[in-house]
């Protein structure tokens, strides 16, 4: 990988305020430009990817005290791992710390408070956006979601993400809508009693009344 590769990255992002959207956007192009330097067309996506960018170090260091971190250090960017932690959380911790060196020219002006959110709330969600985008990416997904594989494990097996990564992949590519919060459960259920704040398994509250709840 040619020394180049951040500033490659970098050049995508416009020197301005972004909404969330452009943000979001923004980090989808630079996870498919990484991939495309690194000339890798499937996953799971390798920490090369990462380790291979030049004045970029990794050090995974247990106990720590949080997934990941990073800095700049004796000219080279250190990233910081809790080696304690699952492999498939270690390896979308790197993805989301290397979002953070792409953005480091950027973090006062791109991110503004907005939506509800501070800009370290936003530089953050933008950082997991760009994770689940290099470890998953859209069209790799979609493919694979047509070839047949469908199945919760098997997908997050195939991309070596947990599975609650591959689940919010599938609801972002609009692959899977997520569940109503609140609506009715559907014909064919009705109340048994009347759920009580101490009893949380609600599989006891509704029975089924017809073959259409199937
Ligand atoms: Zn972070």
């Amino acid at each position: 990988m040619n020394r180049g590769v951040l500033a490659n990255l970098r050049v995508l992002c416009p020197p301005r305020r972004l909404t969330h959207g452009e943000a979001l956007r923004v980090a989808e192009i630079q996870a498919a430009r990484l991939l495309a330097l690194s000339g890798i067309t499937e996953g799971p996506v390798p920490d090369a990817v990462i380790t291979d960018v030049p004045k970029v170090m990794v050090k995974r260091i247990s106990p720590w005290p949080v997934s990941g971190c990073t800095d700049w250090a004796k000219g080279s960017w250190v990233i910081v791992i809790n080696g304690a932690e699952p492999p498939l959380r270690q390896r979308f911790t790197l993805a989301h710390e290397f979002k953070h060196i792409i953005d480091y020219r950027f973090i006062d002006v791109a991110y503004p408070p907005s939506m509800g959110m501070s800009s370290r709330q936003r530089a953050e969600s933008t950082c997991d956006y760009f994770a689940g985008c290099l470890l998953v990416p859209r069209p790799w997904l979609k493919r694979a979601w047509g070839n047949g594989l469908q199945d919760l494990p098997k997908l997050a097996q195939h991309f070596g993400v947990s599975q609650a990564a591959i689940q919010t992949r599938l609801l972002q590519t609009g692959l899977i809508q997520r569940p109503a919060r609140c609506s009715d459960v559907g014909r064919g259920w009705r109340f048994l009693r009347l759920p009580s704040l101490v009893d949380k398994d609600t599989s006891t509250l509704l029975e089924q009344t017809d073959a259409m709840a199937l």
